[in-house]
């Protein structure tokens, strides 16, 4: 047997036993805990093989053994469930003017408090993560978690384009790999990172096509998972439903033009109709009907066409809304409806819409969210050895 072949059967062993690994911490963290028989049971691996593998994981510091269920007869089953004491994942949210860096357990718990550092310029991004890495991982740190707003190249290591780094693209981002040393970095769009963040927490049917959309007011982002996983394209980067552009004047948009979806849906939008300086989400929040607020109405329907466009061009399993609007009825009845009505014939009644009420603006837990979905989900972790 030559080396070269040595080398590649280990590769190969190596790559199969990441596998069961992410299969198995993946079916425990939907279970919360199976004992080995039952995982055996479930995977089909020998119970063997799933022996081997749990005892790595435990030596790892990634599941532990609980008190086993002494009722009925034959020898207790013990079962086996993720260890949220023992290591940690460090989430680092890139964002314009500043950083934001959380720590969370291996069950997505936030540990201590999330730290917000500014930065004065662009070119103190790098630096300052870096540093934030140095001082915040150990031992025990299972790996970190680095989102940006913009475009990011996995290959090469950098971000291409993003409003956090105008005037400096692309931004190798060499230094923070190199102060990470062997503890694996998530580098992923922000919008994915709460993609990622969404499907840790919610239950859905196998492997969905989804289309997650993130709105506030001036700021419409989104991400398109295929197959549970999430669109890769020419460029990571969040897929700019917010610069789909209608034929409606708007002020101009910071991508040089005007109509932008994420124009409309907008405090400046509303006061270009009617005068008003109440900001979006209070006058969402304090309509009793939709008639009585015009500009409001037509906001809502201008974003309804976006949405609905989206859901009518990728055919998603589910269209997910995250918003802090969507917690008034009146407006998310109101726009629901509208979507709905804009689907396709033949689409519309296999088309899932559900609300996801903001999980609070912490963009550094959200980036921890990375790190997990990297260690429990295939697909997500993208940790690409740098070809440059
Ligand atoms: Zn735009």
């Amino acid at each position: 047997m030559s080396a070269g072949h040595i080398r590649y059967t280990i590769h190969w062993m190596k790559q199969r036993a990441e596998l069961n690994e992410k299969e198995i911490l993946w079916l425990i963290w939907q279970h919360k805990s199976l004992s080995r028989w039952q995982i055996h049971e479930i995977t089909g691996h020998t119970p063997n093989q799933v022996g081997l593998d749990i005892g790595r994981l435990i030596k790892r510091g990634l599941l532990r053994e609980k008190t086993p269920d002494i009722k009925g007869p034959g020898r207790p089953r013990v079962p086996v469930a993720i260890d949220p004491s023992r290591r940690y994942l460090l989430g680092l949210a890139i964002r314009p003017g500043h950083i934001e860096c959380a720590r969370l357990n291996l069950l997505g718990a936030i540990l201590g408090r999330q730290i917000r550092v500014d930065v004065a310029t662009p070119d103190r991004i790098v630096p300052t993560i870096s540093e934030l890495v140095r001082k915040h991982i150990g031992e025990n740190c299972a790996g970190i978690g680095l989102s940006t707003p913009g475009f990011v190249d996995l290959q090469r290591h950098q971000i291409l384009s993003s409003p956090a780094t105008v005037g400096r693209a692309p931004t190798p981002l060499a230094p923070v790999y190199a102060a990470s040393g062997s503890i694996p970095i998530t580098l992923e769009n922000d919008m994915h990172a709460l993609a990622a963040r969404w499907s840790m927490t919610h239950e859905t049917f196998g492997k969905e096509d989804v289309v997650l959309v993130f709105i506030q007011d001036g700021e419409l982002g989104a991400a398109v998972l295929v197959n549970g996983q999430p669109n890769r394209g020419c460029a990571v980067g969040a897929n700019d439903l917010g610069h789909m552009r209608l034929m409606v004047r708007t002020e101009l948009c910071h991508c040089g033009h005007h109509g932008c979806l994420e124009r409309i849906c907008s405090t400046s939008f509303l006061k270009g109709i009617d005068g008003s300086e109440q900001n979006l989400l209070d006058r969402i929040a304090s309509i009793k009907m939709m008639a009585a607020d015009p500009a409001l109405s037509k906001m809502t329907r201008y974003l309804a066409t976006g949405l609905a466009n989206a859901a009518n061009f990728m055919r998603p399993n589910r269209l997910v809304l995250v918003s802090q609007f969507t917690r008034y009825p009146v407006f998310s009845d109101a726009l629901l409806r509208l979507v709905r009505r804009r689907l396709l014939t033949g689409i519309v009644d296999r088309i899932q819409i559900d609300l996801w009420d903001q999980p609070g603006a912490d963009n550094g837990e959200t980036a921890g969210w990375l790190a997990l979905a990297a260690l429990y989900r295939d697909g997500w972790n993208c940790n690409l050895p740098a070809d440059a």
